[in-house]
């Protein structure tokens, strides 16, 4: 027997290797193997077994890794279709599909030395900085290998053994049996009894999932035949529901009845929102009662031990439920029954590296591809989902009231272009905004202040000759950060002292100044203005640590925090119900940017943001300060009003023919020398065109105009053109944008492309299907 192996070591080829007698049976579609590959020993994932081989003196796999196949066959299928349709090497979508602690498995892995936190009995010492600094970062990941440690640290081992040597840490070569949420202790919840829009919710997905699913063991359990269970019909639902509306509680079910009928789930949630709040919720219905169903959780704060275990007792069969970020999409659930995304609108669903996947659209197809009923919430969807079920291809289930009857907040646009003090620039609070935060503040009642802009101020000009200080390595602006006194570039990190004097030689003013706004800033005047307000701030800079983020929620849930300013940290399903009052500082911030999707985001956060308000018995108030007031996206997200924004951003859409009406496919190209960058797009525009024969006229007539035979291609090329990030980390970056109604036949075609592509050694390019970030 022979095994057909996709190599881990990108090569778009894979090979066969001979199954040696003491390995027979041992090796099936999807076992991980070590094989020779030249002079090395490299790890693959087998891909097909068969009885012959087309080549001859083949050399034979050296062993199998972990006892059973890692990658089950339908998750294999689902690679190659993301290799396919986000046109990566079908190495680079396998290697996603593990995460690595499973992948790298093996002895010399089981051999490395751990470090591990112990707990601590009596007074914690006092330790050294140095000590204690290398404490910080074990207590941070409770689980790390000691090599990745020390590296982090910059420290040596030997400071390390002194933490085990005062008995605060343990280093051992195993792992443990490691459950993150073994310490704490989980009320069990039972099913609330539906109100009837959520009954009917609930209703439709059982029976699309009686219908969709002929998964033997469940129709075994239900009696039925073959032929009577299967339905070849997909089942997509969005749930669309304002926050509060209920809509946990209908995946909770869901996921009973899955169960009930002998199949797993998997939830996604966006990792910010994956707090231990969220996994609680789950954990608490299930790992009770009489289903006691093991609930595993996937996520990036996991060390890579516990991911490890997370990711076994899956595949294992002994967790049937999955709770995580993206790359949960790809546990081993099976069977699977359902597949919930909960915020599908969200952003972080894209995975920004090759394989550039949206795990809402790989959750859509991994549903179709094994009959499992897929259900994406939101309380704003994206204008995709949407319009898919306006086109019929998803079915739309709606929650139009919060369950507790609250009422919307009332929302007031202030506009704020009337505010401004002459010379002064635009004040960061409206007396408006001030006065409603006196009273929060006299009745002991608490805000929350949202600005999505980090640092002090968003730039230093020169007032004189107009000079704004740049990143040396990106096209732009430095921001100020305060503490620290440094300006700092947001995308590279580069940072600078601040100078004094203008830094064009001719100038030399020393009247440079700050201006823009961030929440450094924000806090700054805010206390100043109310000196005995207690203020916390939440954002990157000062939420380094995991453990940052849960006490500064925990003292605003107790009521020590009096006005919480933050970035988009804050907007996203936290319950406070003493909030009565969300301060939205430049709403329209997000709205000037050179992004089709600009107008759609800012609607999303501004509703996000504004359902933090009145959780509570209290109605709560929205002060929304713009400087365009009259914006669609703020004046439909002032009325609540989903469906009206919908209409009149769809209508958008379809006049520049962009998503949902076509499928754009956004083609960056970066290297040092901005010639060379811009030479190679003009030239592989030309490639595209020519392939394409792309006649213009066929554009706007959809994907009837296709030829059968596939030669033409309706397709819209706009650029070359520099991004609008034109430059960074010192590379020039150019974009060309594909839009066209047939993805699958761009993305072969840009396959076929790519890969004949030979472009300047020091010019690299970047496909990426269905993009989300157009900078
Ligand atoms: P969403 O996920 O849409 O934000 P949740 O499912 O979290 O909404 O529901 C909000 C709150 O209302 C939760 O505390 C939940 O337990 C409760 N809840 C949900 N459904 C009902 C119901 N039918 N009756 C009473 N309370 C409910
Ligand atoms: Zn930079």
């Amino acid at each position: 027997m022979i095994a057909r192996v996709s190599l881990e070591i990108a090569l778009r080829k894979e090979f066969d290797y001979a199954i040696p007698p003491q390995l027979a049976g041992k090796i099936d579609v999807g076992s991980r193997v070590q094989v020779p590959f030249g002079p090395r020993k490299v790890l693959g994932v087998v891909t097909a077994v068969a009885e012959e081989s087309a080549q001859t003196n083949l050399k034979p796999v050296v062993k199998v890794i972990g006892e059973q196949t890692l990658v089950t066959p339908k998750v294999l299928k689902l690679a190659r279709w993301i290799g396919e349709y986000y046109c990566c090497a079908p190495e680079t979508a396998l290697k996603s599909v593990l995460p690595e602690a499973v992948r790298k498995e093996d002895a010399s892995w089981r051999e490395r030395l751990f470090v591990r936190l112990l707990p601590v009995t009596g007074e914690f010492p006092k330790l050294p900085k140095r000590q204690q600094d290398v404490w910080n970062i074990i207590e941070e990941r409770r689980e790390i290998l000691l090599s990745e440690l020390v590296e982090l640290a910059e420290t040596t081992t030997a400071t390390v053994r002194k933490l085990e040597d005062r008995g605060l840490v343990s280093i051992t070569n195993e792992i443990s049996a490691r459950d993150p949420y073994a310490k704490e202790i989980i009320l069990a919840t039972q099913p609330i009894v539906l109100n009837p829009a959520q009954a009917n919710a609930l209703e439709k997905i059982k029976v699309a999932m009686d219908t969709a699913a002929p998964q033997n063991k469940a129709d075994a359990a239900l009696g039925k035949t073959e032929s009577e269970a299967f339905s070849p019909k997909p089942s997509t639902f969005l749930l669309h529901g304002v926050t509060g509306s209920g809509k946990t509680e209908v995946y909770l079910q869901a996921i009973a009845y899955a169960l009930e009928r002998g199949q797993g789930a998997i939830v996604l949630v966006p990792e910010i929102s994956l707090t231990p709040q969220t996994v609680e919720r789950f954990k608490a219905r299930f790992s009770s009662g009489k289903l006691q169903t093991l609930v595993a959780v996937l996520h990036s704060h996991l060390s890579a031990g516990e991911r490890h275990d997370e990711w076994h007792k899956i595949r294992q069969g002994r967790a049937r439920i999955v709770i995580g970020a993206r790359s949960a999409i790809f546990a081993p659930v099976e069977p699977l029954g359902l597949i919930i995304v909960d915020e599908e609108h969200e952003h972080t669903y894209k995975q920004e590296e090759s394989p550039r996947y949206h795990a809402r659209d790989v959750a859509v197809m991994r549903g179709r591809m094994e009959n499992a009923v897929v259900v994406l919430g939101s309380a704003t969807p994206s204008l995709e989902s949407f319009y898919n079920c306006q086109r019929g291809k998803f079915s739309l289930l709606e929650l139009p009231v919060r369950v507790d009857d609250q009422k919307m907040p009332r929302v007031r646009v202030v506009d704020m272009r009337s505010g401004g003090r002459d010379g002064k620039g635009p004040p960061i609070f409206s007396p408006q905004l001030k006065e409603a935060i006196t009273q929060r503040l006299e009745k002991g009642e608490q805000t929350i202040l949202f600005l999505n802009r980090r640092g002090y101020s968003s730039s230093l000009m020169c007032e004189k000759c107009g000079y704004v200080c740049e990143c040396p390595n990106c096209s732009l602006a430095l921001t100020y950060h305060r503490p620290e006194q440094l300006l700092r570039c947001h995308i590279c990190n580069w940072n600078e002292a601040v100078p004094k004097n203008c830094p064009n030689e001719k100038c030399k003013n020393p009247g440079i100044r700050y201006s823009g706004l961030g929440t450094q800033k924000v806090e700054d005047v805010l206390q100043k203005l109310f000196p005995r307000a207690r203020i916390k701030r939440m954002d990157a800079d000062v939420m380094k640590r995991k453990e940052d983020y849960r006490r500064v929620l925990d003292a605003f849930k107790h009521g020590e925090i009096d006005i919480l300013i933050g970035t988009q940290m804050i907007a996203k399903g936290l319950h406070f119900p003493n909030v009565t009052l969300v301060g939205i500082i430049y709403a329209d911030m997000a709205l000037h940017q050179p992004d089709f999707r600009a107008g759609e985001r800012t609607f999303q956060l501004l509703t996000q943001v504004a359902g933090r308000a009145g959780r509570g018995d209290i109605e709560g108030e929205v002060f929304v300060q713009a400087f365009t007031p009259f914006h669609p996206a703020i004046q439909y997200a002032r009325r609540h009003d989903f469906n009206g924004f919908f209409e009149q951003e769809l209508e958008f859409r379809k006049q520049l023919n962009y998503p949902p009406f076509s499928r754009v496919a956004l083609l960056t190209l970066k290297g040092r020398s901005e010639d060379k960058v811009k030479f190679s797009a003009e030239h592989l525009k030309r490639v595209i065109e020519s392939k394409a024969q792309s006649p213009k006229s066929k554009a706007t007539t959809g994907e009837r105009a296709l030829d059968k035979a596939g030669e033409t291609l309706d397709l819209t090329i706009s650029g070359p053109a520099a991004a609008p990030l034109a430059r960074a980390e010192n590379l020039y970056r150019f974009h060309i944008m594909l839009r066209t109604r047939a993805m699958s036949k761009l993305s072969s075609m840009l396959e076929r492309i790519t890969s004949a592509l030979v472009l300047p050694d020091d010019v690299s390019l970047a496909v990426d299907i269905d993009p989300v970030d157009l900078s």
